[in-house]
């Protein structure tokens, strides 16, 4: 018998032929996890089934790992034998149940199901005779801590009979689900020093995305440390996301020029222009599919969808808003989950609330905006230029 951790996935179960894509980048995954941690293991690949095995039983630090993996359903520790009768496999469910729940004695309390799986239908029991006589056996021997309910059990004891193992769980702790990183792109996610910004990326990495990121300041007017946030938020990020290419552009001179030279109502949104011309082209610069930001429909002016079709027609690339339909709180609540919100709540100051307009147009026209937007030529381009050129290069 042997202690492991059984990983049960999810959605990939739908791929088809190309199943074994995702499952092999799903492990590939699990292991630069699990890597980190100071204790040997293996991964193992079986079936539908990955299994980590380690030298020291001691699963707590792989369960937070792997908590972090996207693609992952279901965390279970399994005892797993092989194959053994049914007499047998009786001896060592009760070991099980003595050493997971009454280990300390036999004064707590649970409800329970016996939940058999034979998945090998030549294995002489079925199931429902299984989960009869096992119950049975349970109640006899934990007549006052143990009663059955079929319908919410404390305690789900599982058991497969497989063809080559017998497992045996009743802890099952929950995955982020989504898609394993790596199996569907990369995009460049526009990252400030907010709330929404860093939940986008997200949300966006779990659907097995690969991210870049690109941050906009303004020096001096923006600090170093507000860019040290947008690095922090970018670390909490690539937990998730795994490594990032952060482009730290300095858009400095470009506001200014915006700022001087046209109306101030449409400053925001001619800006927000500029800051997704450039992130296109650091994006097919860097092989990316798309571009992400944390836009949500009605939140600020710059994102009514008024604003959003003026900003939007810039690109070519599609934009990815996965925020657009979010109220901010459920926004927030994720940002919590994920660990970021302490740090995108730091008060730090950020290049657009600097140049923002009193009252900032909510329904820009796209004709005004670019004839506003001509009274730039001649000396834009270079700033442009200039901005993407000295481009800096964090790597996360
Ligand atoms: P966030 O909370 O992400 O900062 P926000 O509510 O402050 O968003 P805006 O400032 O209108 O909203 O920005 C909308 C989106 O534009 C952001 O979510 C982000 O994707 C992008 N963005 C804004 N400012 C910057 C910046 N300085 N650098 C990179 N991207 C930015
Ligand atoms: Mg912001």
């Amino acid at each position: 018998m042997s202690e492991m951790l059984l990983i049960k996935y999810s959605e990939i179960g739908v791929k088809g032929k190309n199943r074994y894509v995702f499952e092999d980048m799903l492990v590939k995954n699990i292991k630069s996890a699990l890597r980190v941690l100071d204790n040997p293991f293996s991964v193992r690949k079986t079936q539908g089934r990955i299994y980590v095995t380690y030298e020291e039983p001691d699963f707590d630090d792989a369960v937070a790992a792997l908590t972090k993996v996207f693609g992952i359903a279901w965390i279970c520790p399994v005892t797993q034998m092989d194959p053994v009768t049914f007499e047998e496999l009786k001896k060592r469910v009760l070991a099980y149940m003595e050493k997971t729940y009454f280990a300390g004695g036999t004064d707590k309390k649970y409800t329970f199901k016996v939940n058999c799986r034979r998945i090998d239908k030549s294995y002489p029991m079925e199931s429902m005779n299984m989960n009869m006589l096992l119950g049975e056996l349970l109640l006899n021997e934990y007549p006052e801590s143990l009663s059955v309910d079929v319908h919410d059990p404390d305690i789900m004891l599982s058991i497969e009979i497989r063809h080559h193992d017998i497992n045996i769980y009743s802890v099952e702790i929950e995955g982020l689900n989504g898609m394993p990183v790596g199996t569907a792109g990369k995009a460049m996610l526009l990252l400030s020093g907010g709330i929404d910004s860093p939940v986008a990326g997200y949300l966006v990495s779990k659907r097995g995305v690969n991210l870049d990121a690109v941050y906009f300041h303004a020096p001096p007017y923006t600090s170093e440390r507000a860019k040290q946030k947008v690095v922090d938020l970018a670390k909490i990020i690539a937990r998730y996301s795994g490594p990032i290419r952060l482009h730290v552009v300095n858009f400095t001179d470009i506001q200014m020029k915006i700022y001087e030279t046209c109306p101030h109502e449409e400053l925001t949104i001619i800006m927000r222009r500029y800051m997704m011309k450039i992130a296109e082209e650091l994006a097919l610069k860097n092989n990316c599919l798309g571009l992400v930001t944390g836009e949500s429909i009605g939140q600020v002016a710059s994102q009514t969808m008024y604003s959003m079709l003026v900003t939007n027609e810039v690109c070519t690339l599609p934009v990815y808003r996965p925020l657009c339909a979010f109220d901010k709180m459920d926004i927030v609540a994720i940002s919590e989950k994920i660990d970021a919100y302490e740090t995108s709540i730091l008060p730090y100051e950020d290049c657009c609330t600097i140049f923002v307009a009193k009252h900032p147009a909510t329904k820009p026209k796209l004709e005004k905006i670019q004839k506003s937007e001509k009274l730039l030529e001649g000396t834009i381009e270079e700033l442009y230029r200039q901005a993407v050129d000295t481009v800096e290069i964090i790597e996360i």
